[in-house]
């Protein structure tokens, strides 16, 4: 996920719409069993000077995975927002090396930062009884 400013500065505009389609090699899910979809970003670009830009741009992906209260498999969209000033001199955060913006460890970051503590398989799941581990979303159980 390479966004090239050169290329950008030499068509003589100063924003290029980019999107990616990204398949992860690390885990970004620290959910357990959980697995998560191949990652769309769609963005802008913007040059804000010779040794600075700014992106922003939306990641769209979904994970699956189980129910953190009832364990029923759950499958979950997200659409992450994000916008980042990067500067060449920048010594902490975001770089921008030999004028290539990698966007990589942004989106990394982003869906990291985003989990949800509670991966729930519907906003009032009744989870399941600790008694006799029936699912109480499906039906009742007779524990007091
Ligand atoms: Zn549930
Ligand atoms: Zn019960």
């Amino acid at each position: 996920m390479l966004i090239d400013l050169k290329k950008i500065r030499a068509s003589g505009k100063e924003e290029e719409n980019f999107s990616f389609e990204y398949t992860p090699t690390e885990n970004l899910v620290g959910l357990p069993d959980a697995t998560i979809s191949l990652i769309k970003i769609n963005g802008t670009a913007y040059l804000t000077g010779r040794h600075s830009a700014y992106v922003e741009g939306e990641i769209s992906y979904s994970i699956t995975g189980s129910c953190t209260r009832c364990l029923g498999a759950t499958t979950k969209d997200f659409v992450v927002d994000f916008n980042e000033g990067l500067d060449m001199n920048n010594l902490e955060g975001y770089k921008i090396k030999n004028d290539i913006i990698d966007l990589t460890k942004i989106v990394n970051d982003r869906i990291i930062m985003n989990e949800p503590v509670n991966f729930l398989c519907r906003e009032n799941c009744k989870g399941i009884c600790v008694n006799c581990g029936v699912n109480l979303n499906e039906e009742s159980c007779k524990c007091k």
